[in-house]
């Protein structure tokens, strides 16, 4: 075998793409992607739900086969399941009717390592990770984040030296899972395993910043690779730091990138060739209230025509929730699947300041909102009349439509705090005037 000096790639994905179904109901999960990873780095994979980040993981280990590309391992071409890399998964599968110990050591004799061996590198393995004196437990005795180390004890044990992670940590508690991820860098940071390369699938940004040397971004329809970022910090990482969370947002931003060009993605502005995109009559209340829901569901996923049922609400409303949640970059839609971006998960989980914060940002991006704010600055004390706007928007829209275009336009405005309306003089203001 080939030493592969550090620095040099243990593995190379040249040009693969995987095409599910046949005929009309072709599918491209993922397309021509091309991903190095050299002896040495940890490298994380994030991406929307549905982009194909566990396609390519199994792919990778050889589990599938794809339909195009190849692997290429220590410069070899992968033929068949590759013996030298292992996954973890979110919810590590054991047998309940093995104890700790045995559900180490099936890896090995799945290896076909004989059975007096078994026994002192299943031990190891469980002291590794700090379940030393469970060996004899069964899994039924053990708390969740236990488990998922009698899950790394299972994958370590076996020496692998891609370890692949598929979500290691989002079904933990935040302590537990806090917990193992500082356990997995000592691991690994001080050599305590003979692993090469990590490659972890996560949706959590903070814990791709905070674990890996790069960063792989991918995006979906077709599930392909946007960017990949460096993330040059030293460990332990400060969460706090100014460095940390200034690389937190450049994925934050590569994250809830457009997947079309911005005219068509956005619209146009009022006035402008093209089409201008109406804004969906919704509430942001309402909104909030999908997005949290979303946040409940495994991996911030749900089936749209489920969702009426379970928010409430009737279906024409439910639809032009998804919509807004889907322009302001919240979620993405797919096959009536409805999925929360990064992005998405934050807005749910922050507080209602910060919240109006990114609406804001979000909203400034919206043709139609930077034309009303360019009205405004034109405008004498950043003022403008309804029936003014209202008569612009005609052009556009349909006398009853244009009305609605300018509610939530309001409404969504206030929320954001960059205007006001005055009902009884019928006023559209900037507030606070900008400097
Ligand atoms: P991710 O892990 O990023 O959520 P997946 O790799 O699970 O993405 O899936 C990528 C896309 O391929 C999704 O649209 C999914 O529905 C589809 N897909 C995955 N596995 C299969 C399969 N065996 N047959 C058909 N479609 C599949």
């Amino acid at each position: 075998m080939n030493q592969v000096q550090p620095g040099q790639p243990l593995l190379q994905v040249e040009n693969v793409s995987q095409i599910y179904g046949s005929g009309a109901r072709q599918f491209v999960a993922i397309q021509k992607i091309n991903l190095s990873i050299d002896e040495g780095l940890y490298v994380a994979l994030l991406g929307p739900s549905g982009c194909g980040k566990s396609t390519l993981l199994r792919i990778i280990t050889g589990l599938q086969q794809a339909t195009e590309g190849k692997i290429l391992y220590r410069g070899e071409p992968l033929r068949g399941v590759n013996p030298h890399a292992t996954i973890v998964f979110q919810t590590f599968a054991l047998f309940p009717w093995l104890t700790v110990q045995d559900n180490v050591e099936v890896a090995l004799k799945a290896k076909g390592i004989p059975a007096n061996l078994r026994t002192p590198r299943a031990i190891d393995a469980l002291d590794r990770v700090g379940l030393d004196g469970f060996e004899t437990a069964y899994p039924r005795e053990l708390s969740g984040g236990m488990r998922q180390k009698v899950g790394f004890a299972r994958a370590i044990v076996t020496e692998p030296e891609l370890l692949c992670l598929d979500e290691p940590f989002s079904a933990l508690d935040v302590l537990s899972a806090e917990t193992l991820r500082g356990e997995l860098m000592e691991l690994w940071l001080e050599g305590k395993i003979p692993t090469k390369a990590i490659l972890m699938v996560s949706h959590n940004i903070e814990e791709a910043v905070f674990m890996a040397d790069h960063i792989v971004i991918m995006d979906k329809n077709p599930g392909r690779i946007v960017s990949r970022l460096n993330v040059d910090l030293p460990h332990p990482r400060a969460r706090k730091s100014a460095e940390f969370q200034a690389i937190v947002d450049q994925v934050y931003a590569a994250l809830a990138g457009q997947t079309q060009p911005e005219h068509v993605e956005l619209g146009t502005p009022p006035g402008e060739p093209g089409f201008t995109r109406h804004l969906p009559h919704i509430a942001i209340i309402d909104l909030a209230a999908l997005l949290e829901f979303l946040t409940s569901m495994l991996k911030g996923r749900a089936d749209i025509f489920r969702l009426p049922d379970e928010l409430g609400v009737n279906s024409d409303h439910l639809l032009r929730l998804t919509e807004a949640a889907e322009l302001l970059g919240f979620a993405t839609i797919t096959k009536g699947d409805i999925a929360l971006t990064p992005l998405g998960e934050t807005f749910a989980e922050a507080s209602i300041l910060a919240r109006k914060e990114i609406f804001a940002t979000r909203i400034h991006r919206l043709p139609i909102v930077r034309w009303l704010l360019n009205l405004l600055a034109a405008s004498e004390q950043h003022r403008i009349g309804y029936g003014v706007v209202k008569a612009a928007l005609e052009l556009e829209f349909p006398a009853q439509e244009a009305e609605r275009q300018i509610d939530t336009l309001i409404d969504w405005g206030r929320y954001a705090e960059i205007l006001a309306y005055d009902d009884d003089s019928e006023i559209i203001y900037r507030e606070p005037v900008p400097q």
